[in-house]
């Protein structure tokens, strides 16, 4: 069985140690968000992608729930010192990874090839591919001004509330190699437990990439994002409320019109099973607070089982 899942951050790149957990991680594609790459101090800096990367390689920190264990800040320390730009938090760690996609990407290379080589340098089974090679860059349009979205989310803290996404460069934007290849050949598609405004939003703003979904042959099943209508962590609650209208399960299902099957919902909001089940959705209630590795692994097998195929 081949596995499609489309993430964004640490949401997603906990749901997918779930996966990998429960099923052969070469059978695993992660399709991942690349809007909110940025670069700073002249690198070249993929969030969601390394977050990913850095969970399915089983280094990253959980505590903090990002970026890499063991995380030292030396470097930064001296960027802030020496006057440099220093907003955005890069662990030493870290930066080395930067420092080669950098280097990499600046020779010519795609984005889905050097992933492709940090993935099996650092011994990940599972596929990972950006969802383009091209640049994508989300804008949040807000009462305050437009907002790039680490500007937003890091800077600002993400409190400006969101009137409008925008995908820049989403409408030349073409899949990345593999990608469609990937979608065509599951036997499931998943979404994870990401941001559906700016996790999922940005690789659905590829138009190859929505398409390909709206005319699967097979499931698609999304995860909420949200617990007893609020986020995990970040702003997805008060952007459904805002964007959506409100922030209950079926609120969820509205995010993807005609792209899931079902929706694993947490037993929370069992409440809203009967709503989400009106949008021609199936609900699977779950527990889905990913708190520890079994309960990642359970969270991923309500996911895979949910819909039932031949
Ligand atoms: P980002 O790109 O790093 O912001 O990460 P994602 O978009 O992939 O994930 C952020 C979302 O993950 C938030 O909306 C959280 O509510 C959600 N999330 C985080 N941990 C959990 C969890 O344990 N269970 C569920 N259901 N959602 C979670
Ligand atoms: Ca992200």
């Amino acid at each position: 069985m081949k596995v499609v899942v489309l993430t964004g951050g640490v949401g997603g790149a906990r749901f997918l140690r779930g996966i990998v957990a429960a099923i052969d991680p070469a059978t695993v594609t992660a399709i991942v968000n690349v809007g909110d790459d940025l670069e700073v101090l002249g690198l070249s800096i993929s969030p969601d992608l390394d977050s990913v990367l850095y969970a399915l390689a089983g280094i990253s920190d959980e505590e903090r729930g990002w970026g890499r264990a063991d995380e030292t800040w030396n470097a930064l320390a001296s960027i802030e010192a020496l006057g440099g730009e220093s907003w955005f938090r890069l662990g030493d760690r870290d930066v080395g990874l930067h420092i080669v996609r950098t280097n990499e990407l600046r020779t010519g290379e795609p984005l889905s090839a050097v992933t492709a080589r940090l993935t099996a340098a650092l011994g990940v089974d599972a596929t990972i591919l950006p969802a383009t090679d091209d640049a994508v860059r989300t804008w949040l349009d807000t009462p305050n001004g437009s907002f790039s979205f680490q500007e937003w989310f890091v800077a600002r803290a993400h409190r400006d509330p969101v009137d409008r996404t925008r995908f820049e460069g989403a409408t030349a934007a073409r899949p990345a190699p593999g990608v469609l290849e990937a979608l065509h050949d599951a036997d499931l598609i998943l979404i994870a437990p990401s941001n559906p405004f700016v996790s999922i939003g940005p690789i659905l703003a590829v138009e190859r990439i929505r398409s390909a979904l709206e005319r699967r042959r097979v499931p698609c099943v999304a995860v909420s994002p949200l617990i007893g209508g609020r986020a995990v962590k970040g702003p997805a609650a008060a952007m459904l409320q805002r964007l959506q209208g409100g922030t209950t399960a079926a609120h969820v299902t509205q995010c993807y019109p005609g792209l899931i099957d079902a929706l694993v919902l947490d037993e929370e909001d069992a409440a809203d099973a009967e709503a989400v089940s009106q949008l021609g959705v199936r609900p699977v209630v779950a527990h889905t607070l990913m708190h520890d590795p079994a309960a990642r692994k359970r969270l991923a097998e309500a996911a895979l089982d949910a819909v039932a195929f031949a």
